[in-house]
Parts: C-alpha cells; structure tokens; sequence
C-alpha cells in the first residue's frame, strides 16, 4: 500500500508549543470560516478566530481550543500562532466556567465601566473552551 502522505501541524503561542506532528488532514477556525486542510496545501495566510483546530492524527480526532491568531500554510507545513492554546487535556473546565460566569455577570451589569469587547471576547474564549471538552 501507497504511503499515505502527511504534513506538519505546529500550533505555537507566544509562551509554549502545544503541539507539533505530522499529520492527516487538520480543520482550522479561519476568520471568514473553516479551513479544511490536506497535505500539499497552496501557500495561505489567514487570521483565525476564537475556535478549534481539530486534527486527525493516528485514527482519532484531537481538539486544540485556540483564541485567535493566525495560520500559515506553505511547503507541507501548516503554523498556527495563536494568542492562547490548550490541547482538550489541558483545559482546566473549572477555570473555563468561572470565567463564563465572570464575563456573563460583568455584561449584564450593564455598568458604563464595563469593557464590552473584552467582557464578549472573555466570554467567547470559556465557551470555546468548555465545547473543547465537552
Ligand atoms: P481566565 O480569565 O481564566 O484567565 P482568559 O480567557 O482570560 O481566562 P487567556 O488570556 O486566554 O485566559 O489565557 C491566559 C493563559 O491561561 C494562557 O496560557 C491560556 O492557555 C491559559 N488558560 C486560560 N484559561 C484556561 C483554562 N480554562 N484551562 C487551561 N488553561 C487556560
């Protein structure tokens, strides 16, 4: 049997590497929507949203919960530097519902001291991370 071919995922924040193999075939949270990605991919750059990378890797889909960033695509060889990354078996679900729980009340206290974006964004991110797990 013909080999089958693979690439290199490397999902890098700016404190750790969170995950680096050679890979199938990996979906990206691109900013105007999925990004589906084989091997041999044409070059791209994209921005990316709050969202999962999820990889196919050895028979079993992985989830990584990324919060934004951007991917690059060129020669076999898929980058993804993202602002924050947790592999499933990282999440702290815990940490993810306090922090829900955190932006919801801070967005309904409606109060004019309230960052808005960043209160949504926070809120964004722990709900990413909750369906990471869940
Ligand atoms: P929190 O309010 O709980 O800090 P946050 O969304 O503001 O959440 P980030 O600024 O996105 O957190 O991330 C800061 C660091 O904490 C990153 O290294 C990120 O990977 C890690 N992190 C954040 N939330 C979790 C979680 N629920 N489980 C594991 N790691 C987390």
């Amino acid at each position: 049997m013909a080999e089958e071919k693979l690439q290199r995922l490397e999902v890098v924040t700016p404190e750790r590497k969170v995950y680096s193999e050679d890979i199938r075939f990996v979906v990206l949270p691109g900013s105007e929507g999925e990004l589906g990605i084989l091997p041999e991919h044409a070059p791209l750059v994209s921005a990316l949203k709050i969202g999962q990378v999820r990889v196919q890797h050895e028979g079993k889909t992985l989830k990584i919960a990324v919060s934004g960033g951007f991917a690059e695509v060129r020669n076999n060889r898929v980058t993804v530097l993202a602002n924050a990354a947790e592999r499933e078996d990282q999440i702290n679900l815990e940490r993810a519902q306090a922090a829900k729980e955190r932006a919801e009340q801070r967005l309904a206290s409606g109060g004019s001291d309230i960052d808005t974006a960043r209160a949504e964004a926070a809120l964004k991110r722990a709900i990413n991370r909750i369906k990471t797990v869940s």
